[in-house]
């Protein structure tokens, strides 16, 4: 299928090719604010343009992870996927981009100015990676590294009809990432097809002596004959969307049997993922105080206690209710209530989720509503919002590869499906994904940097 790195790089540019790429991403950014820094100055030779989520650090560049606590902050190093990426000759760095506030949220609202969908910028990104998404669906040749907890590469890739994946947990280093969740954090790609989303996982995973979790070294490619619908989650989903979906089913039908079952516990995967990534996040940005950590607000010569709380009022709102809320479930006399609770529900959604996924790939849409607009998406109540993250959050939780490609419209804006597979099959995704695509004629309303 094809390879955009590939075509790329078969062709000599002009020698002004990355001075004008930037000049044009200037002018786009005021428009859809994919970028949060756009790198002038760079010297590259023909090599493919990269960007980074604001959340992975970049020596020299200022990395925020969309956070006004962290204004200022200029990493002295580069977080292992971005050493790989330079290393390896072939990609240049052309920014870092937009995203939720340290990743907390689902359509890109939750930061200073929202990034805005590509197709039309009315309508939401998505999130968190919601910067990466749209980079990726304005700009003919590049990739972009991202990364989810919760389904923050899969919701902001379909809602601006791109191709995003998520590897195994553990299969690609999460050194220099500014953490949200430890437990559930995994750096992936984005691209316009899987062949080049395969091309930059093969360059950045692998182990790490920087990051102990990162221990999957071999990645297979086990081939699957079903695709399971899982019931309770598809009912979630708005009929337009599950009609599209069960448009993609019959064709995909042709193939493959398609198998509707049941997977009770999924219904409940919502609470304890939200639970488990508050409770760790909670703990995360306690070192951002202002003192060592983050964004000193004013002299230290003031009382202690309004020392913290003006540094810590950086915070936005969103980060503030997940560190009230994580710090609660965190607390002696709830924690076995919720905390233990909930990881003893991961624990049974990776075995019940584990022994399906030995027999075949689960399918479904991405997201369970048609893209929204931005002033929709501001009318949620927080509860709303969490629980359109039905169809990303069973992947992660169990920290099992999935990618979701594009395949239809819904209201003329672009829609997705998922697919996951077990844990290190990583391969198979890719060639499920790049076997279909081309079937799908997917049209990109933008092409910026085309040769
Ligand atoms: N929407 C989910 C959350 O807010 C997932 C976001 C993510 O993957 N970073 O936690």
């Amino acid at each position: 299928m094809a390879s955009h790195i590939r075509e790329f790089l078969g062709h000599e540019k002009p020698s002004d090719y990355y001075s004008k790429l930037a000049e044009e991403l200037e002018r786009t950014n005021s428009e859809y604010h994919a970028f949060n820094v756009i790198k002038k100055d760079t010297e590259a030779k023909n090599q493919v343009p990269f960007s980074t989520k604001a959340n992975i650090c970049v020596k020299g560049v200022e990395t925020t992870a969309g956070s006004k606590m962290l204004r200022g902050y200029v990493p002295p190093f580069n977080a292992t996927v971005v050493e790989r990426m330079l290393k390896e000759g072939s990609f240049s760095f052309i920014g870092e981009t937009n995203m939720d506030e340290f990743g907390f949220g689902t359509f890109g609202i939750n930061t200073e100015v929202p990034a805005r969908n590509a197709f039309d910028s009315r309508y939401a990104a998505g999130g968190s990676s919601s910067g990466s998404a749209v980079a990726t669906a304005l700009l003919k040749y590049h990739v972009a590294i991202a990364e989810s907890t919760g389904g923050s590469i899969s919701t902001p890739a379909a809602l601006n009809g791109v191709v995003g994946f998520t590897p195994t947990y553990g299969a690609v280093s999460r050194y220099g990432l500014i953490d949200y969740a430890n437990s559930l954090d995994k750096i992936g790609i984005m691209a316009r097809s899987s062949d080049d989303a395969r091309g930059v996982f093969d360059v950045i995973r692998g182990r790490d002596n920087y990051d102990v979790t990162c221990a999957i070294e071999k990645i297979t490619n086990n081939k699957k004959g079903k695709l399971f619908v899982i019931e309770e989650l598809l009912e979630k989903a708005d009929p337009k969307i599950r009609s599209e979906f069960e448009r993609l089913l019959d064709k995909l039908g042709k193939e493959y049997e398609i198998k509707t079952i049941s997977m009770n516990i999924l219904s409940d995967a919502i609470e304890p993922y939200y639970i488990i990534a508050m409770a760790e996040a909670s703990t995360n940005l306690a070192k951002y105080n202002g003192y060592k950590y983050g964004f000193q607000y004013g002299e230290f010569n003031r009382r202690y206690n309004d020392f913290f709380t003006e540094a810590r009022s950086n915070f936005g709102m969103e980060a503030k209710r997940r560190i009230i809320l994580g710090t609660f479930i965190r607390s002696e006399s709830v924690k076995a209530r919720y905390y233990t609770k909930a990881l003893m529900i991961r624990q049974m959604i990776i075995n019940e989720m584990g022994k399906v996924l030995k027999d075949g790939f689960v399918i479904s849409p991405t997201l369970p509503i048609p893209t929204p607009k931005i002033a929709d998406v501001e009318k949620l109540t927080p509860v709303q919002n969490y629980a359109l993250d039905v169809f990303t959050i069973p992947p992660s939780i169990g920290g099992f590869p999935h990618l979701t490609f594009p395949y239809a419209y819904v209201n003329e804006m672009p829609i997705g499906a998922q697919i996951i597979t077990e844990q290190a099959n990583d391969y198979a995704l890719l060639d499920f994904s790049s076997k279909w695509e081309e079937s799908f004629q997917y049209k990109y309303k933008h092409n910026i940097g085309s040769l």
